[in-house]
């Protein structure tokens, strides 16, 4: 397949297996940089969708990697990849799965591809289909596997977002996507806490909402003194709030969420891997011990 020129620009053809929200987006941005698209999802109507923007429509998923080289996945989960391109030829191809997965799947997957004669890489996407195309959005993808797939395609792959190489073991960029995204399910579980406490007050969500982004932003800083400890050893360098006092003053908490009439189990298991610490006699210590506990 040529290169394609617009605007005098070189684009590189893109296969795209997969126009769902995500698929949709990343196709439309493709497109409206110039390369060359060439589309296929299982429900023929949503790639049809894409034609209009000046995609090719491929009615199977054969049909569509025979197009290109460089074959992005963007379908629901590891399964559906399994399926869409069983028995499709793959040898030469240059396979880039932003399926959100496991370390052990991509690692799997990178191992799959390799068996049949592809370069693979993995990617896990930081961000959703309207931050997809909008470089001011700060939306990004990280990416392990093949370094030489991801040089040669570095421009292409960047397009619909920021590209973010993070190794060779094709499961780190599911580690960090993971990773990201276990932090945020913590942070959403905090904040719905704290909605439940003003619940029935003349506190309004609405006047509480930006007292917590303001709050939550100041103390996502300690992640970066949380590594500095875990990275030099010593968990009581720098500390601003030690563990004893921490313990002591969660009490608080606890009977707050009592007299408001809110349920503590989304705190109470942090809680008590904080007390678990303490009781090991680190009541100096910041809170970064709660990460060996976790460690099995
Ligand atoms: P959608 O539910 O919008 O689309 C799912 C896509 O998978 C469709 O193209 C669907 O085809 C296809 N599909 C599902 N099962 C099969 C199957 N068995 N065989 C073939 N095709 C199948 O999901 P998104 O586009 O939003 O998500 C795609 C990927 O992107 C997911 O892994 C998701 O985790 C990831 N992602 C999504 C984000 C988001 O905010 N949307 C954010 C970050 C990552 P059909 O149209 O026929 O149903």
């Amino acid at each position: 397949m040529g290169e394609n020129r617009v605007d005098g620009v070189m684009g590189t053809p893109v296969v795209l297996l997969g126009a769902g929200a995500m698929g949709a987006a990343l196709g439309r941005a493709w497109l409206a940089a110039g390369h060359p698209l060439t589309v296929w999802n299982r429900t023929a109507a949503r790639a049809a969708a894409l034609a209009g923007a000046g995609a090719e429509v491929a009615s199977t998923a054969a049909g569509a990697v025979a197009a290109g080289r460089l074959v992005v996945v963007c379908l629901l989960d590891d399964e559906s990849v399994e399926q869409a391109l069983a028995g499709v030829e793959l040898t030469g191809k240059d396979v880039v799965n932003l399926v959100t997965g496991t370390p052990g799947q991509a690692r799997a997957r990178a191992a799959w591809a390799a068996r049949r004669g592809a370069r693979y890489l993995d990617g896990g996407i930081m961000a959703v289909p309207p931050m997809i195309g909008v470089p001011a959005a700060g939306g990004y993808v990280f990416y392990s596997g093949s370094a030489e797939l991801f040089e040669e395609h570095r421009e292409v792959l960047s397009v619909p977002a920021g590209a973010r190489y993070v190794g060779a073991d094709a499961g780190y960029a599911a580690l960090h996507d993971v990773a990201l995204l276990s932090a945020m399910y913590g942070m959403f579980g905090g904040i719905a806490h704290a909605f439940a406490l003003v619940r029935g007050e003349a506190v309004t969500p609405g006047e509480l909402a930006p007292l917590l982004v303001d709050w939550l932003t100041a103390m996502a800083g300690s992640a970066g003194r949380t590594a500095g400890q875990l990275e030099s050893g010593d968990y009581t360098t720098g500390v601003v709030s030690n563990l004893a006092m921490q313990v002591a003053g969660k009490e608080t908490l606890l009977r707050t969420a009592e007299e408001q009439r809110v349920s503590v189990e989304l705190l109470s298991p942090y809680f008590r891997l904080m007390e678990h610490r303490l009781a090991l006699g680190s009541g100096a210590e910041d809170l970064t011990g709660v990460v060996d506990l976790l460690r099995r």
